[in-house]
């Protein structure tokens, strides 16, 4: 018998990608390697993590698994390989300072709700960081808010300027500690602190705890500036009528809901109900915003969030937080901090100038905030499946995975409202934060900085550029402008079509996949010059898409005037119905509201076509139907899309009833469902007095009806058994739920959005995909 001889040791260098800095991952090698009696060295470099390891070789093997099945709870490793190396003979273990690498692929974590570890030493009297507004951890902190460029590490990091004391150097030094290599790690004799302070910047009753001075003045009434990780909050009372009502007057927020922050996901029971899958959502480590149902005798002033039956609800997620609500003994709102249509301030000198006439007092820190990042919002859809309407804090810059690798790195350039970009390399699609709105020179600015800044922080040069083809968005501008500076091809992807690649994207579906796609959204450019919204294509990411089916086209009267107020598509779809006279002598007071002379105004300007493009949209009908049934907030809406929300909310939920006729003809190369019949059913039940309530249910349930129509005859015709659902207009739950039920019933697979959200926030996706297909077909 061959006696067993123990084998010769190897050396080798492993290399691991992914989300690997910033997350403890080198302590767990530390850790690992010695359980496995190895020797060697790790470190961060621009690429990731690089190790290397000497000894036996079944010990290397078992280090290697352990490797990926015990990576730290915020790690994603995505790849680990390995090569040989000469033998060392190096004794121990040992973690070498990181390096800067000229190739930078690594990936920076999003930012991490405070941990169970750092909030049990926050509340202990006895931790030298008791009531330390900044502890963290390895496992918990600032990241992404705070990084200033890669390899993560200190000085990179606004934390810089902080050199931290002999206890705090020691921890971060021991292996063994929670805080090694944590680069946030600070206490209160040598990292931030906080102060209190009026708009004028000057100290309010210096010496007293700041942070109790600030809870009794927002228990006393007050609105408060409030500096957290990605920017700026205005705090106020929730349940003090006063305060909320002053919040809106200064902030010049009429109906837009506020968010509120609870501390823990038992207060936020006492605000809403909260079903399993929603406590999940609360707790993530994000803590994004998630709509809740409000419960019945819920405190909270109903002007929070006016005639909704959801709060936005989000948990504490900084020990500032913690600190706060818990000497606040409330619930509190917690709104960006902006006026009004501006992005959240995130800079001291710019929220001391935007916010002195809105807050009276600011809590701020020393800890300057790189990246300015608004809190997501999720909401759960059918299914029990979350899905996102806002992508940012918590989430950025986690890249998503592709199901296919992208030919050539590109930018994808999004849209006008919500805008986000996208950064695609290999198998990454970067998404960016939500940047806002591109209509004031600030957002400008800050979405042409953050592409510089994931270009730089991600090593991507982009070779390529796509865009919507809208040619008056900022976004696409941009788009050309740095393709001509660059000398890069130029991709132009139809909006709607955009959307659909973007749920198959987000549901990682293979490129090939031949699907129907329905995009039900505001409005977007189409490819005859219409601007389209209520579409359904067929085809593929690869092939691209054909247009089969859409809304049926009526005039858009003054363009975005007619989203402005949406009164406007009222006129449209009656004059085109009734004629001008029949309409005039209609008994509906959304047109006595706007008097005759609007109205003959109105219908002669979009019977001559004058500043009044044909329109496919689905949310301008959503619009022109609660302005009939005169919902409050539909006639003058004060935010993006508030009449569509509002008729949502006006719908019995008992009284769904039956669909009103949407019949579908044939035109020229793809059907249109035509929607005569659905108004003029609509106005019959109005004058019969059927309750707004249930016209509204029933109008939801009509869409649904047609669309699963629709489906069913392109399955027929093309064998497709699967269908995308993407467009802003599947942010309506409602909507959602019905037509998912309907198709699931009909025996479709359905992709509904779970990563990006559905609205043009994650447009940019599609364009990636589309464009590289593109890009791949042209050679
Ligand atoms: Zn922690
Ligand atoms: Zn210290
Ligand atoms: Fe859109």
């Amino acid at each position: 018998m061959q006696q067993v001889m123990t084998a010769a040791p190897e050396r080798r260098a492993v290399r691991v990608q992914g989300i690997v800095q910033g997350v403890g991952f080198r302590p767990f090698v530390y850790a690992l390697a010695h359980r496995c009696g190895l020797s060697g060295c790790v470190r961060n470099d621009a690429e990731g993590v690089r190790i290397e390891v000497e000894g036996a070789p079944g010990d290397l093997e078992c280090f290697l698994r352990a490797l990926v099945g015990e990576a730290p709870p915020l790690a994603r490793v995505e790849a680990v390989t390995w090569e040989p190396l000469p033998l060392a003979g190096d004794s121990g273990f040992h973690i070498d300072a990181s390096r800067s690498a000229p190739a930078r692929r690594t990936l920076v974590s999003p930012d991490v709700a405070t941990c169970g570890a750092c909030l049990r030493e926050l509340f202990d009297t006895r931790d030298r960081r008791y009531r330390y507004p900044f502890i963290n951890c390895t496992d918990c902190g600032p990241r992404f808010t705070i990084v200033r460029g890669v390899p993560y590490d200190r000085p990179l990091t606004t934390m810089a300027g902080f050199a931290m004391c002999e206890r705090c150097r020691v921890e971060y030094e021991d292996p063994a500690n929670r805080r090694f290599h944590a680069q946030p790690n600070a206490c209160p004799d040598c990292g931030p602190q906080v102060r209190l302070v009026d708009p004028a910047g000057r100290e309010l009753q210096a010496g007293a705890d700041p942070l109790r001075q600030a809870a009794a003045l927002l228990r006393a009434g007050a609105v408060l500036a409030v500096k957290g990780l990605g920017g700026y909050h205005l705090a106020c009372d929730p349940c003090n009528p006063r305060a909320v009502a002053a919040l809106r007057a200064r902030k010049a927020r009429q109906d837009k809901p506020f968010a509120l922050m609870a501390r823990d996901i038992d207060d936020a029971g006492e605000l809403c109900e909260v079903r399993p899958e929603e406590a999940e959502l609360l707790q993530r480590p994000a803590r994004p915003i998630v709509l809740l149902e409000r419960r019945p005798g819920c405190r909270v002033d109903p002007a929070v969030a006016p005639r909704q039956r959801t709060l936005g609800v989000m948990l504490a997620y900084t020990p500032l937080h913690h600190l706060l609500l818990g000497e606040a003994g409330l619930p509190l709102v917690m709104t960006s901090g902006n006026r009004s249509d501006e992005p959240i301030a995130y800079r001291d000198e710019d929220a001391f100038e935007q916010l002195a006439g809105i807050a009276d007092a600011f809590l701020v820190h020393n800890r300057p905030i790189h990246v300015r990042c608004d809190d997501s919002v999720l909401a759960l859809g059918a299914r029990g499946a979350a899905f996102p309407i806002r992508r940012s804090r918590g989430y950025a810059p986690a890249p998503l995975r592709l199901a296919e690798p992208v030919s050539r790195p590109l930018l994808a350039c999004g849209a006008e409202l919500k805008a986000a970009f996208c950064l695609a390399r290999e198998q990454h699609a970067f998404v960016s934060h939500h940047i806002g709105d591109l209509q004031n020179y600030e957002t400008l600015r800050s979405y042409v900085e953050a592409v510089e800044s994931y270009s730089r922080l991600f090593d991507i040069q982009p070779q390529a550029i796509a865009c919507d083809l809208h040619p008056e968005y900022f976004a696409t501008r941009h788009a050309h402008e740095a393709a001509a500076v660059a000398g890069l091809p130029l991709v132009e992807v139809q909006h709607h079509e955009a959307h659909v690649a973007s749920c198959l994207a987000d549901n990682e579906r293979p490129t090939g996949e031949r699907v129907i796609g329905v995009a039900f959204d505001g409005t977007g450019l189409g490819t005859d010059g219409a601007v389209w919204g209520g579409e359904v294509f067929t085809g593929s990411v690869r092939e691209g898409f054909l247009r089969r089916a859409h809304l049926e086209y009526v005039p858009l009267p003054g363009c975005d005037a007619a989203v402005r107020r949406p009164s406007r598509m009222v006129v449209s779809y009656l004059a085109a119905l009734y004629g001008l006279e029949d309409m005039l002598r209609l008994p509906l007071a959304p047109l006595r509201d706007l008097g005759e002379r609007e109205v003959r105004c109105l219908a002669r300007m979009a019977e001559q076509g004058v500043n009044s493009p044909p329109t496919s949209s689905a949310g301008r009908l959503f619009d022109a139907v609660a302005v009939l049934l005169g919902l409050p907030g539909a006639h003058r809406p004060t935010y993006e899309g508030q009449a569509a929300v509002e008729l949502e909310l006006a719908a019995d939920p008992e009284a769904r009833g039956e669909a009103y006729p949407v019949p579908l003809r044939a035109g020229e190369g793809s059907w249109i469902f035509e929607l005569r019949e659905l108004i003029r059913a609509i106005v019959e039940d109005l004058r019969r007095g059927e309750s707004p309530g249930r016209i509204a249910a029933r109008f939801h349930v009509s869409l649904a009806a047609a669309l699963d129509d629709c489906c069913r005859r392109l399955r027929d015709w093309e064998g497709l058994g699967a269908v995308a659902l993407s467009g802003g207009c599947f942010q309506n739950r409602l909507l959602l739920a019905l037509l998912t039920e309907r198709l699931d019933a009909s025996g479709f697979q359905v992709y509904t959005h779970g990563r990006v959200p559905a609205n043009d926030g994650g447009l940019a996706l599609g364009q990636a995909v589309l464009a590289d297909q593109r890009l791949r077909r042209g050679g």
